[in-house]
């Protein structure tokens, strides 16, 4: 199956669309049967029937569909944010006394919620790089989680050698895909078990909505989705599934879009003397570059540059030189974002996720690079006057 087709066209020449271009928003919280036998079955099957908004709603299962199609995954649960998927899905795969390994860098609050899972006896461990993992794993140790481009800092992990592996020692292992989107990066045929996505970044696109996903074998979707999903009560609504799809319709020119500019202006900022160094797998220059050109098929536009400072005064300050880029949290809009984790990450985790002060994060969006590269020299020249 095309992945244009799938976003574009998936599950939408259903008899009940009416020929409609964009699918209905089922704006109902319950759905009613004709006997109380019919609603007993659908019970007992509430994570493929619809019963009530919490457990499913057909505009969430067609965004389902298509998220599952994309990823060459049997089954896909959507949640109302990214981190309603990673702590569901977590939560799913853990027991008190079971211990998760956690590789490379991941996005702050999922190390917070690994932390916060202590007080019921799951521990957790970061490493490094899969050598590390040989000495850090245990009797208790359950579950493998990391990211490939890593957090804030982009390493690639190879992904095959990690869910050989995990495979090998009996591990699950869950990938945070947001940074790829479903388009770039298919982790499932590469081994991973589960993958989890924000989908507010670009496959929303227009920083308009927060939902999540996660896709993988019916064998652990089902549960997840009967428990989890159901108990935490993080459903996504239907008119996020609406925004999702309107999002989708676009992802693949998006994207290619990104990609071209978020190379033009990485490439700038490669070569600019006041940048210690550019951290963006899609550049010649960066270590995991052929490892990442054999498993992914494009590039984001998400990458960090590192200003040769320790002082967050400093970084501020080149930030607050951008006259473009605005200033803010998240990523993978139409607009271009820049933030700084040693201003906005909380201290112990920046430090555990061995993330430099002089670490400034850019969301390249769809304005053209050159205004950006424009923008960005500028405050560099700045800086230097600051410093
Ligand atoms: N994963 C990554 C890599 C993220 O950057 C984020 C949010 O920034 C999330 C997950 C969480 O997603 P959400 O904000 O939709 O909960």
């Amino acid at each position: 199956m095309d992945d244009e087709w799938i976003c574009g066209r998936l599950g939408e020449d259903e008899p009940w669309m009416l020929g409609a271009v964009n699918p209905p928003v089922f704006e109902n919280s319950v759905f009613t049967f004709a006997t109380a036998g019919e609603l007993g079955e659908a019970i007992r099957n509430e994570d493929e029937r619809y019963v009530y908004w919490r457990g499913t709603n057909p505009t969430v299962d067609l965004v389902q569909r298509k998220l599952a199609a994309l990823e060459r995954a049997e089954r896909a649960k959507c949640f109302a944010s990214g981190m309603g998927a990673i702590s569901a899905t977590i939560s799913s795969l853990v027991s008190a006394g079971d211990h998760v390994l956690v590789l490379g860098a991941v996005y702050g609050p999922t190390t917070q919620f690994l932390r916060y899972l202590e007080k019921f006896g799951v521990t957790h461990t970061h490493v490094d790089d899969l050598v590390s993992c040989d000495s850090a794993i245990r009797e208790s140790t359950r579950l493998l989680y990391f990211e490939s481009p890593s957090y804030m800092r982009y390493e690639v992990f190879d992904i095959p050698a990690v869910t050989a592996w995990a495979a090998e020692r009996g591990l699950v292992t869950v990938m945070d895909n947001t940074w790829s989107t479903p388009l770039f990066q298919k982790p499932l045929t590469m081994g991973v078990d589960l993958v989890v996505h924000s989908l507010s970044k670009y496959v929303g696109g227009h920083s308009d909505l927060v939902g999540g996903v996660v896709a993988g074998p019916s064998r652990l979707i089902r549960p997840l989705a009967l428990t989890e999903y159901q108990l935490y009560g993080a459903a996504m609504s239907p008119h996020d599934a609406a925004k999702v799809i309107k999002g989708l319709r676009t992802l693949p020119v998006r994207m290619a879009a990104h990609q071209e500019r978020g190379l033009a202006v990485a490439q700038f900022l490669d070569e600019h003397p006041a940048v210690r160094r550019v951290n963006h797998p899609g550049l010649l220059s960066h270590s995991g570059h052929a490892l990442a050109a054999g498993q992914m098929s494009g590039f984001s536009s998400l990458f960090s540059l590192e200003l040769d400072t320790e002082s967050r005064e400093e970084v501020a300050g080149f930030i607050d030189l951008l006259r473009h880029f605005r200033v803010g949290v998240s990523w993978g809009g139409f607009e271009s974002l820049v933030n700084a984790p040693a201003l906005s990450t909380e201290e112990s985790v920046r430090a555990t996720m061995g993330i430099p002060v002089g670490l400034v994060r850019l969301s390249v969006g769809l304005e053209p690079a050159d205004t950006l590269i424009k923008d960005l020299g500028l405050a560099l020249e700045g800086v230097g006057r600051l410093a």
